[in-house]
């Protein structure tokens, strides 16, 4: 971060400075007590288990500079620094906003129902090898994540690739007035988050339109999906865009060799990664060089084998285009189709019809033989119509796995993350080491 003086800092984000701090500057801004370092900025936050309020004296011994903390939280008298505001949550994204506007780097903004990370990683990958690059780190893409990932950009950084998600109406929009991107992204419209959406694809559509919007006014490049019929309805919110680029799956031949890109969801995620790099003035067939180097993040189709066997950890995540897609890559593998399926979070009301057709799309993707994990995964179990295993939980289905797995099988693990079936991979992979 560019340093910058706590009085700046006070008047940035509307607060009043309190407390005289052993320097006049902070070079970086953290939310965890633990990681505070000398000449931070510590913003105390309020979560579901943890208050940052009550952790601002160990984060000043740390050595931070002073703590940005709601009004009425810290008692009189008690030592140390601190910036007052009236939401210490919305004036970190203040802060962050203010500190865009110092900043040089182009900056790419990405969202979408699915493969907002991997796009992100592929396209950090490419603008490394061409320039300094931050990306948001894991999937940092909420107002806590994508604020303190401004913070990371330096005067010098070329390219920022921040990773944007929403679960509801409004936050992205909030999301675009801080980062104010160059560039806009949407991978796809999908079934993911239903839930906080009011159920319909049309809700999700306007919601990412957000950034599409944002991101269009100020006369940026838009980025969206041609192949997706839900991504139809962004088009209409360009206006202003210097550009509308669509990528497209017929443009697949031109990731032709590329290790790192496995199945079509991912080539998807590759073209909108080349067309964003392609925005930033990257050529073409640079980006593609770089791209061959690319790996996937964990827990995307990440694959290990043991005696024989493949062992596919997909279960990052799942929603129900998600699992089609996974399914459609499996089908395309050679040797015996196993998979290993829990269940889908968030869907709603659809959920129990959403979780058939999975095992309908299982079936016909050629699978011959199925575990289904919980409750949902019974579900899974009647679309799949033919004989499938029910485990109670995933350790029961990885050991379930490991005694029924042969030499060549390949074995896709997928499900929501709230739902942690890499345990099952796991299991499956310590029984087959054993064997
Ligand atoms: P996100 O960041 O949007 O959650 P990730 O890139 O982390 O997406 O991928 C999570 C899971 O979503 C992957 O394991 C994969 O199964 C699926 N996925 C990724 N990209 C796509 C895509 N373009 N279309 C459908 N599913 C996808």
């Amino acid at each position: 971060m560019l340093p910058t003086t706590l009085g700046e800092i006070a008047r940035q984000a509307g607060g009043t400075l309190r407390g005289r701090p052993d320097w006049p500057q902070v070079w970086e801004v953290c939310t965890d007590s633990r990681k505070a370092v000398v000449g931070s900025l510590f913003v105390a936050l309020k979560g579901p288990r943890f208050d940052g309020h009550d952790h601002v004296l160990a984060a000043l011994g740390k050595g931070a500079v002073a703590a940005l903390v709601t009004r009425g939280r810290i008692p009189a008298g008690q030592p140390g620094a601190y910036v007052e505001v009236d939401d210490s949550l919305v004036a970190m994204g203040r802060l962050a906003g203010a500190y865009r506007g110092r900043l040089t780097a182009r900056i790419v903004g990405i969202t979408g129902s699915n493969g907002k990370t991997t796009t992100k990683e592929m396209l950090s990958a490419i603008c490394m090898a061409v320039g300094s690059t931050i990306r948001s780190p894991k999937s940092y893409n909420n107002n806590i994540g994508l604020p303190l990932t401004c913070f990371h950009l330096g005067e010098y950084t070329k390219y920022g690739v921040l990773e944007m998600g929403a679960n509801a109406p409004g936050e992205l929009s909030a999301l675009a007035a801080i980062a104010r991107p160059d560039v806009a992204v949407v991978t796809n419209i999908g079934r993911a988050h239903l839930g906080g959406f009011g159920g319909t694809l049309a809700h999700v559509a306007a919601a990412k339109g957000e950034l599409v919007e944002a991101v269009a006014r100020r006369g940026g490049i838009v980025i969206l999906n041609g192949d997706d019929p839900n991504s139809r309805p962004l088009f209409e919110r360009t206006k202003g865009a210097a550009r509308v680029v669509r990528f497209l799956q017929a443009q697949e031949g031109e990731l032709e060799g590329l290790p790192g890109i496995r199945g079509r969801h991912n080539v998807m995620n590759a073209l909108a990664a080349v067309a964003a790099a392609e925005a930033l003035g990257i050529p073409r067939a640079k980006a593609l060089a770089a791209l061959a180097a690319y790996e996937p993040p964990p827990m995307r189709l990440e694959e290990t084998e043991v005696a024989g066997v493949r062992l596919v950890n997909d279960a990052y995540n799942a929603n129900p285009d998600s699992m089609k897609a996974s399914l459609e890559w499996l089908a395309s593998q050679p040797g015996r189709k196993v998979a290993c399926l829990g269940e889908m979070l968030e869907l709603g009301k659809a959920s129990e019809a959403l979780h058939r057709e999975a095992g309908q799309a299982a079936l016909q993707a050629g699978v011959s033989l199925l575990v289904c994990v919980g409750e949902a995964g019974r579900r899974i179990a009647e679309g799949y119509g033919k004989a499938a295993v029910l485990a109670a939980d995933a350790a029961e289905a990885g050991a379930l796995l490991a005694a029924r797995a042969r030499k060549g099988d390949v074995v896709l693990f997928k499900a929501s993350r709230g739902t942690a079936l890499e345990r099952a991979f796991e299991a499956c992979r310590t029984e087959l080491e054993k064997a």
